[in-house]
């Protein structure tokens, strides 16, 4: 067993050294003898035994019951009396230094052995028990936790000094009923708290813990977490519990920030995407309950936002953004929900309608509120939205579905012009699948190259000879056959796609040229549409010069039609490549003249040659008073700004003798020929020249 070593206090020699004997035949090590009680502290102080075996009477002044008083206090080691004294007076004396035995002399040697054996026990549980004690209360100070120790059977609970801290409370100002924690408790998260203390109590779970709400003297909440166990007889009946309380408001807080800001729009603070998918997600749901309640999905997009952005910067834009979430949340119902999906498109639940009518009229208000009152001085005629809404169908199943329908029809009211709404129907989703194959098949035939261009012979009014011709793309489409540019060029536009038809037309039409300046037309020139985003492309410059030189044509044999609103659209930079273009010897018309902006003082300083008047007024001509004048006077203001005129879309003699009249130099259309593949061009020149060149004389 244990080596414990062991002092031994006794005044009488021959004692001593029997009871060392015993000692040391039971396998304990005598560490030392003392006869008298300065002697024993001394040696407890240089020999550190484990035990004490003190007598009573000793030599000197000092005896046992003192002696061992002081080891109690200086040393914490376990002392057992081993003595004659049997008295009353004596045993309540030795009874106060608090021994770990008393042994009366003479004693048997087992009971010598079980009275060290159980003072050590005892001395050593005690030790664990304090260490334990102080560590936990050591632990609770450093996490500032606040303790509660409840007597069940009492029903009475002991609250630590920093448990009543925590809710701003002083020491004597709360008492110790259960009530007076279980009253603070916030209401909502009372009856969570109550469950799962009963079922800690009655065992079913290992530990009791909570989070919840309690309210603080100052009628603030705080968030504590409450973690307790309880104690439990032999029959497993809890007839205590304690625990600690800790302080979590600022982890609480935290993370309910966190969890708002990973659903809500940091800008504006409403719902973002996910929390709007989320909502819609369960509304659906419902609708699956309840198949008879609507509801409804917008989607607002404001009109020009883009504008206002790169224009007034993007703090303006910003403010803009946050006013029309203000505005959007004033037209709503409680239940609804408005979100904001990111840039300038927000999406918006109408949580119950009874019909689309109920929907218009929302959007109806939308689109009246946005624009009525000032939002921000600056942008006050800026802010009008389209908005595209769409109705819950049994068809839909996913949230997605709905939000790409109220997309798709948001688009088309862009599309009529903005600042208003639109129902979605199913047409529009065909169209749009319809868009997205148009995408894709247009990058195959990118890829592939499926373009014919065709050309169209400028004639001269003067003598019917063809000075030009205008190159139009075609798309000669696997399935569907030719395909004409209206049908494609407004997609390749927004896909980018233009670029690279454009450059297959530019060199095929500069090519073709060539080859035909080789004949009887010297001279001859090819007219080449330049889209916007043509126009816009900043290597635009380089690629036609370098086109022209690798087909050997001159820049007087090309020339670039594009249109009023792209000439206008960024009048810098046009202003530049047009100058380019003409120092460099290339001539620019202006293709369709007169249906868009006609800002006139704006095209006069732009460096242009030609200016083609649009199809839609030689058509009306001889039918409408209007067409008359305006392209009367388009002609002659194009000579005043010295422009060479095409008239083009002529289709019968009628108006071939208006533009004649008028002066028009050159004129394009079906009467003289439709576009042709390139190989005809040469013989339909010659036929045109022939008997139509004694008629327009
Ligand atoms: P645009 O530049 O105004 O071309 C004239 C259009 O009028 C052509 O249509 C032509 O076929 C048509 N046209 C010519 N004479 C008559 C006539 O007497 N009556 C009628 N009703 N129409 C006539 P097309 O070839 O369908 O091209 C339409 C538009 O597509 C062009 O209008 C042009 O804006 C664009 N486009 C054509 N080819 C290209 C191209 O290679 N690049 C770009 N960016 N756009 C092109
Ligand atoms: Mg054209
Ligand atoms: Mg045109």
């Amino acid at each position: 067993m244990s080596k414990a070593s062991i002092l031994i206090v006794e005044d009488e020699h021959i004692i001593s050294l029997d009871i060392q004997t015993s000692l040391e035949s039971l396998g304990y090590t005598v560490v030392g003898h003392a006869d008298h009680g300065e002697d024993a502290l001394k040696k407890v102080r240089g020999l550190h035994p484990d035990l004490i075996l003190m007598d009573i009477g000793l030599k000197g002044e000092m005896d046992g019951i003192e002696a061992a008083n002081q080891i109690r206090t200086q040393f914490d080691l376990p002392v057992i009396f081993l003595t004659a004294f049997a008295n009353q007076t004596t045993i309540e004396r030795a009874r106060k230094a608090q021994p770990y035995g008393y042994i009366l002399k003479p004693f048997e040697e087992h009971e010598l052995a079980i009275a060290v054996e159980m003072a050590l026990y005892k001395h050593s549980m005690e030790k664990k028990l304090r260490e334990s004690e102080e560590r936990y209360d050591l632990a609770a100070r450093g996490a500032n936790d606040g303790l509660w120790d409840w007597n069940l059977k009492k029903n009475e609970i002991y609250f630590s000094p920093r448990w009543k801290a925590m809710l701003g409370y002083k020491e004597e100002k709360i008492g110790s009923n259960p009530d007076e924690w279980l009253k603070r408790i916030h209401p909502n998260d009372l009856k969570k708290v109550q469950e799962s203390l009963a079922s800690h109590i009655k065992g079913k779970t290992a530990h009791f813990q909570s989070e919840y709400r309690i309210l603080h003297i100052n009628g603030s909440d705080v968030w504590v977490l409450c973690r307790g166990l309880a104690v439990r007889d032999a029959k497993g009946v809890a007839y205590r519990m304690a625990g600690s309380q800790t302080d979590i408001t600022a982890r609480k807080l935290a993370e309910m920030r966190l969890a708002h800001d990973a659903l809500h729009d940091m800008l504006t603070g409403l719902p973002n995407r996910a929390l709007f998918m989320d909502r819609l997600t369960l509304r659906i749901e419902h609708t699956k309950r309840h198949p008879n309640l609507l509801f409804a999905v917008l989607f607002v997009d404001l009109d020009r936002f883009k504008v206002v952005n790169d224009s007034l910067g993007h703090a303006v834009g910003d403010q803009l953004l946050i006013a029309t979430a203000h505005r959007l949340q004033q037209c709503m119902r409680p239940g609804d929900t408005v979100s904001r999906l990111g840039g300038d498109e927000f999406a918006i639940l109408l949580n119950e309608v009874n019909d689309a009518s109920d929907a218009i009229r929302v959007a109806e208000r939308i689109c009246g509120r946005l624009v009525s009152t000032s939002m921000l001085d600056s942008v006050k005629r800026s802010t009008t939205a389209s908005i595209g809404i769409t109705i819950s169908d049994a068809n839909h199943a996913k949230p997605e579905d709905y939000l790409r329908d109220a997309d798709t029809a948001m688009y088309r009211a862009k599309a009529l012009g903005g600042n208003r709404h639109q129902l979605f129907d199913s047409a529009m989703y065909t169209s749009a699948v319809a868009l997205l194959e148009l995408e894709g098949e247009l990058r195959h035939a990118v890829e592939y190259q499926e373009w014919l261009v065709e050309y169209q012979p400028i004639i001269s009014m003067t003598d019917s000879k063809m000075l030009g011709v205008e190159a139009l793309v075609r798309w000669k489409h696997p399935v569907r056959g030719m395909v004409a540019p209206l049908e494609f060029i407004n997609v390749a536009e927004e896909t980018g796609f233009i670029l690279q038809i454009g450059e297959f037309v530019l060199r095929a039409a500069c090519t073709q040229v060539m080859e035909w300046r080789k004949t009887a037309y010297p001279n001859l020139w090819v007219s080449v549409n330049i889209s916007g985003r043509q126009f816009q492309d900043p290597n635009l410059v380089k690629t036609v010069k370098n086109i022209l030189a690798e087909s050997g044509l001159a820049p007087d044999g090309l020339l670039l039609e594009i249109t009023e609103s792209v000439a206008l659209k960024d009048y810098k930079h046009s202003l530049k490549t047009l100058k380019e273009l003409s120092a460099f010897g290339i001539r620019v018309a202006l293709d369709d003249f007169g249906n868009g902006y006609s800002s006139l003082s704006y095209l006069k300083d732009l460096p242009l040659n030609v200016l083609k008047i649009d199809k839609s007024f030689i058509k009306d001509i001889a039918a409408n008073n209007n067409s008359d004048a305006i392209t009367t006077a388009i002609i002659a203001m194009g000579h005043t700004m010295n422009l060479q005129v095409v008239a083009e879309g002529v289709e019968t003699n009628n108006q071939l003798d208006f533009l004649k009249a008028r002066q028009c130099d050159k004129i394009q259309g079906f009467l003289l020929s439709r576009p042709v593949h390139g190989s005809e061009i040469l013989r339909i020149a010659n036929q045109i020249q022939g008997p139509s060149a004694g008629r327009t004389r």
